[in-house]
């Protein structure tokens, strides 16, 4: 087997109990049926043994699968109640880290197969300190491919991240064709970032119609002609870009949010609530019943555009963070699933940006102020499968699932 990873995976060390965002709140924390029993049979205090019994659930019904076999009941917060005071995992602190379960040791390692014979192994950015590491690769990320022994607990264990790619998959002989390529849009710096985004839209339609059309024998060379031919990129880029007013930019990126933000407050736990809520106060976003039936959403345009102006800076100055953010997004992404799905994923991903990650910054931000901001907004968007799911179902039904649209998503 091998293994594909990003060199800056090795230096990921969870901050523990000193961690702004503790991963051990707000989502299903299951152990396999291995994890469990092994954790039921061990030597405790009574303590622990009293928070155990308390603590988990067993999984009844089909969903009652070897890796899903038992389930953490979190407290009314929506946080683990197996952390003590200070933060600190009960498990962990007295029996060491195999006896928590799959999800907790390897969060937040992403993994999935290609193939028969590749792992891919990345971090998730709802993680602060995946965030971190993105910020501080200055000169991008390198992705590396080694030898696979078998060894590696951490990727042993769990699921996968994103379905596995299979073989019989009609795409599959262009695989590296054509995630080698989008990484490569990604990290073109002589184009702008809203620029590489557009040329992805691009690439990433062109390659969904090849195979769509039994034609997958043409991406190579669409992939080619990118990488030796600068002008074209220019040319694809200034073909797209819309002719939009910042304003009405904004009542677009406006409206993806707002529509989400309704969700979250149907069906959301408290801790999304809480994020979602923080962006909505920042640009005073209000809701009425209009009379018919409709919800009409308005906002203060200029607190808006001084978000996005904190954005823009950013992007500006530092464009290498967002173009980490943007090629740790897309990497584990399975094409198998719909490779303009994917594209359509991370271009709302790229507005939402823009209009959440403000909305968490202090007037004088450092870097883990930015990292926390970055991984709240994953948090919130791409890490949150039902909004994902739901903002991709309205751009279905509302025929905008097309890449003049996507630009307009974008700038
Ligand atoms: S979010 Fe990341 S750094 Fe924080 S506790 Fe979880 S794994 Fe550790």
């Amino acid at each position: 087997m091998k293994l594909k990873k990003f060199t800056y995976c090795n230096e990921f060390k969870c901050m523990a109990e000193k961690c702004p965002e503790s991963c051990c709140q707000q989502w299903s924390i299951f152990f396999s049926r291995h994890d469990y029993l092994n954790l039921r049979n061990a030597q405790c205090s009574e303590e622990l043994k009293k928070a155990i019994d308390k603590a988990f659930v067993r999984v009844n019904g089909n969903n009652a699968q070897g890796l899903n076999y038992a389930v953490v009941r979190l407290d009314e917060k929506g946080i683990c109640p197996l952390l003590d005071d200070k933060g600190l995992c009960m498990l962990q602190k007295e029996l060491g880290e195999d006896y928590s379960g799959y999800a907790c040791r390897t969060f937040p390692r992403l993994k999935t197969k290609i193939g028969g014979d590749t792992y891919i192994c990345s971090l998730d950015m709802s993680c602060p300190k995946t965030a971190q590491l993105l910020i501080a690769q200055r000169e991008g990320l390198i992705l590396t491919e080694k030898n696979y022994d078998g060894r590696d607990k951490l990727l042993n264990s769990g699921i996968y991240s994103s379905p596995a790619v299979s073989e019989s998959w009609e795409g599959f002989p262009y695989y590296w064709a054509i995630k080698d390529t989008q990484i490569y849009i990604l990290q073109n710096r002589r184009l702008t970032v809203p620029e590489r985004m557009l040329v992805l839209g691009y690439f990433s339609q062109k390659t969904n119609e090849y195979i769509n059309h039994k034609e997958g024998g043409k991406i190579p060379a669409l992939a080619q002609t990118l990488k030796n031919n600068n002008d074209v990129w220019g040319n694809i880029a200034d073909s797209l870009k819309p002719d939009q007013s910042r304003e009405s930019y904004g009542v677009k990126s406006v409206g993806i949010f707002a529509k989400m933000l309704l969700r979250v407050r149907n069906k959301g736990k408290n801790h999304l609530k809480e994020l979602f809520g923080i962006v909505a106060d920042s640009m005073e976003i209000t809701f009425k019943s209009a009379e018919n039936k409709n919800i009409e959403t308005s906002f203060n345009s200029e607190k808006y555009l001084e978000a996005l102006a904190v954005y823009e800076k950013i992007e500006r100055e530092r464009s290498y963070i967002i173009e980490n953010v943007l090629v740790n997004l897309i990497f584990p992404q399975a094409l198998s699933e719909g490779i303009w799905k994917n594209y359509f994923i991370a271009a709302i991903f790229y507005n939402l940006l823009k209009t959440c990650v403000p909305a968490f910054l202090p007037n004088d931000f450092n870097d883990e102020d930015l990292a926390l901001a970055i991984s709240r907004t994953a948090k919130m968007t791409v890490n949150n499968e039902l909004i994902k799911k739901d903002a991709l179902l309205d751009f279905l039904d509302n025929r905008s699932y097309t890449l003049p649209y996507a630009a307009f998503l974008i700038e």
